[in-house]
């Protein structure tokens, strides 16, 4: 599942290539997403302008000048494509909404000379909604949410005041969205070998200087992350079609049984379950 820095990648490569542009028309081939696409809806988009594409946790945020906004998850394997066959600066783009994989472009869309934004989901947990400001504020995707984990707003003070008495493990706080948002659990399995903590630890176990690496390790990660493209497990790539590189970098997720990569440490990455989800560590460099 794409976690903030995938979806952060798709956001850069959707802001290079479609921002400014008005779209020409909407077709949506097939309706079946997570939320049953409202195609009436999306049809009035015709000759809006994209404004802007922001990201919120993991979450796109595609803005018009008519005050609406289309919200997309990935799910687990949504995928944007853009085809760009007109070399020429073009100022419109071409909307197409959860497609088939196909071989062949059908033959009525190709008069076309627009660039084409193609949503595509194989699984078809990802959606798209498209909400008004008031709707976008009351979302109940976005409301509850907590600091994005690159923002000051993810600071020591919020950390410590937020574990207080809280008696919850380490790895299923940095999981819950609404204490920090956009993390999963490729990169919370990350942050927590590089902060040496064991992520079955309850947090208010955590001393002052796990926090602050917390924190820092967090930030580094994602960051890493985000300059590499992302993590390309299960065939992320972004909206270029290029695939991210972190994955490579990996010290703990997917690695049971391989040698911890700690200098000096003997251990080998366990594989265990915190709340059901897979969680990798060495149980000598984590403590
Ligand atoms: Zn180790």
């Amino acid at each position: 599942m794409p976690e903030l820095p995938e979806v952060e990648v798709v956001k850069k490569s959707l802001d290079k290539k479609i921002k400014k542009l008005v779209i020409n028309d909407v077709i949506v081939l097939n309706k079946k997403l997570r939320y049953k696409i409202e195609t009436k809806k999306f049809l009035k988009l015709k000759k809006t302008k994209i404004i802007s594409i922001k990201r919120r946790s993991k979450y796109l945020l595609i803005n018009l000048n008519n005050k609406l906004t289309i919200l997309v998850h990935l799910g687990m394997t949504g995928k944007f494509f853009i085809i760009d066959q007109n070399k020429k600066n073009t100022k419109q783009v071409f909307i197409i909404l959860w497609v088939k994989m196909m071989t062949a472009w059908p033959s009525r869309f190709t008069f076309y000379k627009h660039i084409k934004l193609i949503y595509n989901d194989v699984r078809k947990f990802g959606f798209i909604k498209l909400l008004n400001s008031k709707e976008l504020l009351n979302s109940s995707h976005l409301k509850y949410l907590g600091p994005e984990p690159l923002s000051n707003n993810f600071n020591l003070i919020y950390f410590i005041n937020y574990v207080k008495k809280l008696k919850t493990s380490i790895k299923d706080l940095l999981m819950n969205q609404k204490f920090v948002s956009g993390l999963g659990n490729i990169y919370c399995n990350e942050i927590l070998f590089k902060s040496k903590i064991d992520p079955r630890k309850t947090v208010n176990k955590l001393k002052r200087l796990d926090l602050i690496n917390l924190i820092k390790n967090t930030k580094i990660i994602l960051k890493n992350s985000i300059s590499l493209g992302g993590s390309s497990i299960k065939d992320f790539s972004n909206a270029d079609g290029r695939n991210g590189n972190f994955q490579q970098k990996f010290n703990v997720y997917g690695r049971e049984n391989n040698n911890c990569l700690t200098k000096g440490c003997s251990g080998l990455i366990k594989k265990i379950y915190v709340s059901n989800r897979s969680t990798f560590f060495c149980s000598y460099c984590q403590k």
